[in-house]
């Protein structure tokens, strides 16, 4: 599917008042991480509705704060990680922290040349998996219609693809990106991204979250293997080191604990798996 067609419309963002910007802002892009850090703000400073947030704004932050990381589908869970490694890392894009809604395709096409301007270190590309899951299609082939199924499918490989299109905006420009997605997914074998994998400088690891941490809510390590597509060297070399060494038995990802949707829970990072990929950007950089 071609990305700029959209799945469906909603109205353009509508600028509002731009926040101010802090008064000694300096053109000099040679600032360090550490001289910029009295300016910095948080991403939770610009949470809100995307649609609100003043694009003007928004690129007078990228201009004069070079970001270490920016996330993508995701609230801020690497853009933090990275906060608290001592990076400047403001922004986070998605529809359950700022408003950011992948199947509007206006704010598809901004927020592409916000990053393309931002040009981040890393851009964290973390696009929906559910419906590129073989089990996830089992288990539903009685809940939903054809056409049901068919909405949600091309929804999904929207999504994805349109993330492969950031992933290759970064490629293009030379800045780092990973493209985080279940190894098993169907979504591996679409041509964008074949296309990506066939490119020189682009690799894929596989890693288990047990080994950076995922753990059920009473604590029972979860597999949870995943595929990692980045242009970025240490970040093979750092998760290809990542692989299950689990003694005790680990807590199957379907139903729930404590109440808690067990698929759900297992698409947050852990905190470790956040610290590894700072780590990744942050040699990459030097
Ligand atoms: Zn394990």
């Amino acid at each position: 599917m071609d990305i700029e067609s959209p799945v469906h419309q909603s109205p353009s963002p509508v600028p509002q008042g731009a926040p101010h910007l802090p008064s000694d802002v300096s053109s000099d892009l040679s600032q360090s991480d550490d001289e910029l850090s009295e300016n910095r703000t948080t991403p939770a400073d610009i949470a809100g509705n995307f649609s609100l947030v003043h694009r003007a704004w928004i690129l007078n932050r990228v201009r004069f704060h070079a970001q270490k990381v920016c996330e993508v589908f995701s609230p801020p869970r690497v853009t933090l990680a990275a906060h608290r490694a001592g990076h400047t890392a403001d922004f986070a894009f998605d529809i359950t922290y700022n408003g950011w809604d992948a199947l509007d395709a206006t704010m598809r096409i901004e927020l592409r040349q916000i990053i393309r301007e931002m040009r981040p270190t890393l851009l964290v590309l973390s696009p929906p998996c559910t419906m590129f899951s073989p089990l996830t299609r089992m288990w539903n082939r009685d809940k939903w219609t054809p056409e049901e199924y068919a909405m949600r499918r091309e929804a999904a490989e929207c999504m994805f693809d349109y993330a492969l299109d950031l992933a290759a905006d970064m490629e293009l420009v030379g800045r780092g990106f990973v493209l985080e997605h279940p190894a098993p997914a169907s979504s591996w074998e679409r041509p964008k991204a074949q296309a990506l994998l066939a490119t020189p400088n682009i690799r894929a690891t596989n890693f288990d979250q047990c080994a950076t941490g995922l753990l059920s809510p009473s604590g029972a390590p979860m597999k949870k293997r995943t595929k990692l597509l980045s242009n970025v060297g240490p970040i093979h070399t750092l998760f290809a080191q990542r692989q299950c060494s689990c003694v005790t038995q680990h807590r199957t990802i379907q139903g729930s604990e404590w109440g808690v949707q067990l698929s759900t829970w297992a698409q947050r990072y852990p905190d470790p798996m956040c610290n590894l990929i700072v780590q990744a950007a942050a040699q990459w950089a030097d």
